[in-house]
């Protein structure tokens, strides 16, 4: 049964690279409006699955479903693939990424940054994108930025950029890949505030992060990854204050 609330749904995901099997069978949902933090040791799957989820890697066995439709594939095993090239670029731009490394494009403005896969992906009115690029630079804080260069920005402006430029695609969900953990402590805190207020927003996201004070303030739920599987997740509350996995408790005495 399909349950249009999901706004992501994976049920047993499996992914191997070569002989590697790093996904091995990780069921993860997002509801509408819920934060769903992803945490776990360097290594356990944590980016693979986001990119599994928005389809910029391919899996071998499972079900990924956006707001209730499976995506459809074809072949089977090691040869599997997305059947519909419009089902992925409707998934992918509605899930939108924003990586540990910003990603921002050097040789574009911030104010075209944000607005460069709007307009060329989506062909929207480049004016209507153009105020609502100007809108989401002012909401994150650096406003004033928009004709400047990524070189010229701190870490943590060119962070907030790449979440504007994320948001300009109006997209259903956010899928945040360990956002502050190339910035200092400083910088860390003016992208913090930022996730944190998308959070009350009722924003859609997921949040693969090291900050455990971050994911414990934003989350509605938390999922452990271990070695490819989900070892432990429940409300933030219960699950930093009593770990049930022996795993888990190993883990947080490392990170906290
Ligand atoms: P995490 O984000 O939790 O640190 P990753 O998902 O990046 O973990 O990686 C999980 C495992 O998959 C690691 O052993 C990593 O070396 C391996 N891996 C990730 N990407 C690739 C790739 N493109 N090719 C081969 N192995 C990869
Ligand atoms: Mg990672």
């Amino acid at each position: 049964m399909t349950d249009t609330n999901a706004v992501i749904e994976i049920r047993n995901l499996h992914k191997s690279f070569g002989a590697l099997e790093v996904l091995k069978g990780v069921d993860l949902r997002a509801n509408r409006g819920q934060v769903i933090s992803l945490i776990g040791s360097s290594g356990s799957g944590k980016s693979t699955l986001l990119r599994c989820a928005n389809l910029l890697e391919n899996s071998q066995e499972g079900d990924i479903l956006f707001e209730g439709e499976a995506v459809r594939w074809k072949g089977r095993g090691a040869a599997r693939h997305p059947a519909d090239r419009a089902q992925v670029l409707r998934i992918r731009t509605n899930l939108s990424m924003v990586f540990q490394q910003f990603n921002l494009w050097s040789h574009l403005t911030v104010l075209q940054n944000v607005m460069e896969a709007p307009v060329t992906v989506l062909k929207r009115d480049r004016a209507e994108v153009e105020e609502a690029a100007r809108g989401y630079l002012a909401k994150v804080g650096i406003g004033d930025k928009c004709e400047a260069w990524p070189a010229q920005l701190s870490g943590g402006q060119q962070q907030r950029a790449a979440i504007a430029r994320a948001l300009c695609m109006e997209p259903r969900a956010l899928l945040f890949d360990e956002p502050t953990s190339a910035l200092d402590p400083e910088l860390e805190q003016e992208v913090i505030r930022v996730i944190k207020a998308l959070a009350e927003e009722g924003r859609t996201m997921v949040i693969v992060t090291h900050d455990m004070s971050l994911a414990r303030d934003t989350s509605d739920h938390v999922v452990f990854l271990h070695q490819g599987l989900v070892e432990e997740e429940g409300a933030p509350d219960r699950l930093f204050s009593q770990p049930e996995s022996e795993r888990l408790r190993q883990f947080l005495s490392h990170v906290s």
